[in-house]
């Protein structure tokens, strides 16, 4: 594609990227057959291709994002699929990113889209507040549906997924502290440090309970450091870069201090939404004096949960399950996240795992779509993340299957309001089989 930057332009780094990136791009639009959003609207604009002529045209002209564009960057879920199928290697998600923090900061939005985009960017990265936002929703539920207007609508979304989801007591799992191997006597397998997460400790502290519990049987040494806290994909995502960086940066700070002392041999995420967005800081702290170097070194340290347990797998096999579990008799239907098998390409070893434990397990049709859960995606835009839920639930209910296994709370809490069945993060399918307690959902 060719670009026509100036070259006043091209002294800025962030456009330089930019210029790489769209001249990669060679208008094949074979990426517009699995864009969900393409695939539910059959407009140009809502494929990978409209997206990308929208943001060259945006920043080529260095013009404030219109309404038409602003409309057709919010409808994309950044599930990246797109990048998948793309034979050129389009850096479609530095692209996207770039066009979220100009329109953010560009366009002209109406007060309602302002302040619910500014509630869940100031409040769900941060625990205590991200409770006091349920509680409130929960509290307003019955009045905000009386009220007209889009902010009651969207506020009215998000009481309702507020109250589908109980909050609970983050575990000690989801704290500030180190928790040995099972076998005191060995020295450890892996040191790593567990990420807690910012929502998943209030919505489903099971997830990093079963993820210590499996690690350390397995012969690693797990360290929540204290200091960590969101990834900054929620806000990243919100367009809002400045707060991702601030939020990268004090968890870089946090492992380091970690790594300094004891060296770290990968840093454990469990949500996969979260994973992409740490494998991606050394990109995102590029340009900070202090941590740029620290960013990068843990970034190659990041790894989703199950890339861990793979590894601690080689030398300590994970035991297939007894005959007699009644994990034997439950089909499992796996759901592969879009940030694991999209942004970190892991796309069979998770079932991998479920199969060597003795799950049976099978996938959906059409398992490159999105789910519609998308981080805020769900709160944002409910039609069409509602329509890829359903599309999703039916195809995971045609397996047949007894449950619903996934490796990110975003999908887990998303489906689970819909499916018919269970919906499980592998890590606790995993530690059940191991010997864990059942999971919830499973009695
Ligand atoms: S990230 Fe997903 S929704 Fe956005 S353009 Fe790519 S495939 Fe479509
Ligand atoms: S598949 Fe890649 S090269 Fe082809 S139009 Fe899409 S982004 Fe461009």
């Amino acid at each position: 594609m060719q670009t026509h930057f100036s070259p006043d332009q091209l002294q800025r780094a962030s456009v330089q990227e930019a210029d790489r990136i769209l001249r990669a791009c060679v208008h094949c639009g074979f990426c517009t057959a699995t864009c969900p959003t393409y695939a539910l609207l059959g407009d140009e604009l809502d494929s990978p291709r409209g997206r990308i002529y929208l943001i060259k045209d945006m920043l080529e002209k260095d013009k404030p994002a219109t309404a038409a564009i602003t409309k057709h960057i919010d409808r994309c879920l950044s599930c990246l699929s797109c990048m998948t199928t793309c034979p050129s290697g389009v850096d479609y998600m530095h692209l996207i990113d770039q066009a979220r923090v100009h329109v953010e900061k560009t366009a002209p939005r109406p007060w309602a889209d302002r302040l619910t985009r500014h509630m869940l960017r100031t409040m769900m990265p941060y625990p205590l507040r991200f409770r006091l936002m349920v509680h409130a929703a929960r509290l307003g539920a019955p009045v905000l549906s009386l009220f007209p207007g889009k902010l009651a609508q969207r506020l009215t979304t998000m009481a309702r997924a507020a109250i589908a989801q109980p909050l609970k007591t983050p575990g000690p799992a989801s704290l500030p502290g180190t928790f040995h191997p099972k076998d005191k006597a060995a020295p450890p397998a892996l040191r790593v440090a567990l990420l807690a997460g910012c929502v998943q400790p209030s919505l489903d502290p099971d997830i990093n309970e079963s993820t210590v519990r499996l690690l350390t049987q397995m012969g690693a040494e797990v360290t929540l450091p204290p200091g960590q806290g969101c990834c900054g994909a929620l806000t990243h995502h919100l367009g809002d870069r400045d707060s991702a960086i601030t939020q990268a940066r004090r968890n870089v700070k946090a492992w380091w201090a970690l790594h300094q002392k004891s060296t770290l041999d990968a840093v454990v995420i469990t949500a996969s939404g979260c994973g992409t967005t740490i494998k991606d800081y050394g990109h995102l702290l590029a340009d900070d004096p202090t941590w740029a170097e620290p960013a990068a070194i843990l970034a190659a340290l990041a790894c989703d949960v199950s890339e861990v347990i793979e590894r601690l797998s080689r030398a300590n096999p994970l035991p297939p399950m007894p005959d007699n579990h009644p994990g034997r008799a439950l089909p499992v239907a796996y759901h592969s996240a879009c940030s694991l098998q999209h942004g970190q390409k892991i796309r069979t070893l998770p079932q991998a795992l479920l199969r060597a434990v003795g799950f049976t397990v099978s996938e959906p049709a059409d398992p490159h779509l999105c789910c519609g859960s998308a981080g805020t995606y769900s709160l944002m835009q409910p039609e069409l993340s509602g329509q890829l839920r359903q599309r999703k639930v039916d195809t995971l209910a045609a397996t047949g299957a007894k449950v619903v296994a996934a490796g990110n709370m975003g999908c887990i809490k998303h489906i689970g309001q819909q499916a018919q069945t269970p919906v499980i993060h592998t890590v606790q399918l995993l530690d059940w089989a191991c010997g864990g307690p059942r999971p919830p959902g499973l009695e």
